[in-house]
């Protein structure tokens, strides 16, 4: 009988413990939109339809002004945020096609789940994965517990099955879908959250919209009645029940008690498709000049917020640059997992800037490479870009639309820029991961 009442008291005090240190690390919900254009949320300055859901993650939270994506495309933007390291690292640069077995997010790699679950996080990936097929690069061989989306760059929003991009997964099995993939995505994010009452979490929401193929459901089509444009009608329609699907998550958030408890990232995966060849929605990105696709800043600049009620400021907008490089270590920071020189991480830990301590973060550029004609490089608020015969050095802070090039006035600076993107480069290995199309002997088809 002793032992018996010893054993319950452990047994309760094991359990007191385990619920306070679940209690001092918080939840964290990464939602990434596909192909979001930055001119298309409320608080960027949206018109014709509302977002209010999004928008209350910037109101109640910080609004990065300057929020990057290291990618103008899908995939190679999705190995930056999973990984923290530039893709570029592992000569990740393009999009593949449905069925390209040997493409993926190299096993070499560990991503946030991995990192987390070692925190004793339980870890879902509900959405796009896009970071290859095989069952060793499937999102439960990488560190995820739970997934329900698809693996490939896009899927019918209606069709369990997509002749072209195939089935819809439950975990490792084909899975059903019985409503709006959107709406799906989001009720099993909920039901996630529902289910971990003990546990901190880790949510990784990578919805598909407003990525073509462009469906939507008729109500919200209606709602965009007021659109006469069809293709920005039908993306708008969308948007909207993306922003929908994303207030359901919030609320079971709320509802559960754990707003409070749980940092949350928004951000879009590159920025809108308007040029051929980009699949393009009807979104946009102004006053930023150019598209997915491209190095100017419509895309890579995107749509950016954190939202940790309670622990961040709320409306607050930061103007540092971030990128996505910077939720791993983030995350890291906040859940007590201790980043590694040997990860060789690309991001930084942004809570001292979060939180207001700092104003700066410790870095003082940011990088990017796509193709062999493209590359950027931010220092501060200046830019030196390429874009195919395209080029020249902008000063963003004063000229957000990179019209003006201020190359023959600042060579100097403009050449030691480019100095520091050569060093940068030179240690990336060489490109591996091109896209699809652009092997020789294949169709191009749209990038995704
Ligand atoms: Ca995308």
């Amino acid at each position: 009988m002793k032992n018996i009442s010893l054993s319950i008291l452990v047994a309760l005090a094991f359990a007191a413990v385990s619920a306070a240190h679940a209690a001092t690390k918080p939840n964290i919900v990464l939602i990434v939109a596909d192909d979001l254009g930055y001119a298309d949320v409320g608080v960027h300055g949206c018109k014709d339809f509302a977002t209010p859901n999004i928008d209350s993650l910037a109101k109640g939270g910080l609004q990065f002004a300057s929020g990057y994506a290291t990618s103008a495309v899908c995939a190679p933007s999705r190995a930056g945020i999973l990984s923290g390291r530039y893709q570029d690292r592992f000569g990740f640069q393009g999009n593949p096609k449905h069925g390209a077995s040997d493409w993926g997010l190299p096993t070499s790699e560990r991503t946030i789940a991995d990192r987390l679950k070692t925190a004793g996080y339980k870890t879902a990936a509900f959405g796009k994965w896009h970071l290859g097929e095989k069952p060793e690069l499937h999102p439960m061989s990488r560190g995820f517990d739970e997934f329900f989306g698809f693996l490939g760059g896009m899927h019918d929003y209606f069709k369990a099955n997509d002749p072209g991009w195939g089935a819809i997964m439950d975990g490792r099995q084909t899975g059903e879908l019985n409503e709006y993939l959107t709406f799906a995505i989001a009720k099993k994010g909920c039901a996630f959250i529902e289910q971990q009452k003990s546990q901190p979490f880790f949510l990784y929401l990578a919805f598909n919209a407003p990525h073509q193929p462009a469906q939507a459901p008729e109500d919200y089509l209606k709602k965009a009645s007021n659109i006469t444009d069809k293709r920005r009608q039908t993306y708008a329609a969308m948007v909207m029940a993306l922003d929908d699907s994303i207030g359901r998550v919030l609320k079971t958030l709320r509802d559960n008690g754990l707003e409070e408890n749980t940092l949350i990232f928004f951000m879009s995966d590159n920025g809108g498709p308007l040029i051929k060849g980009s699949a393009p929605n009807g979104s946009r990105n102004d006053p930023l000049r150019g598209s997915k696709l491209q190095l100017w800043e419509g895309g890579i600049r995107v749509p950016f917020f954190a939202q940790w009620k309670g622990h961040l400021p709320a409306g607050k907008i930061v103007s540092e640059p971030i990128i996505s490089l910077d939720i791993l270590p983030t995350a890291c920071a906040v859940a007590g997992v201790e980043t590694k020189p040997e990860w060789k991480l690309d991001g930084l830990n942004l809570m001292p800037l979060l939180e207001g301590k700092t104003e700066h973060l410790a870095r003082t550029e940011l990088f990017w490479k796509f193709g062999s004609d493209q590359f950027a490089v931010r220092n501060g608020g200046w830019k030196l870009v390429k874009v195919h015969a395209d080029k020249g050095l902008f000063d963003l802070d004063k000229d957000i639309s990179e019209k003006v090039d201020r190359t023959a006035e600042r060579a100097p600076f403009a050449q030691e820029l480019k100095a520091h993107w050569d060093g940068w480069d030179a240690k990336n290995p060489a490109v591996t991961l091109k896209a699809a199309a652009e092997k020789p002997g294949q169709s191009a088809g749209p990038e995704q």
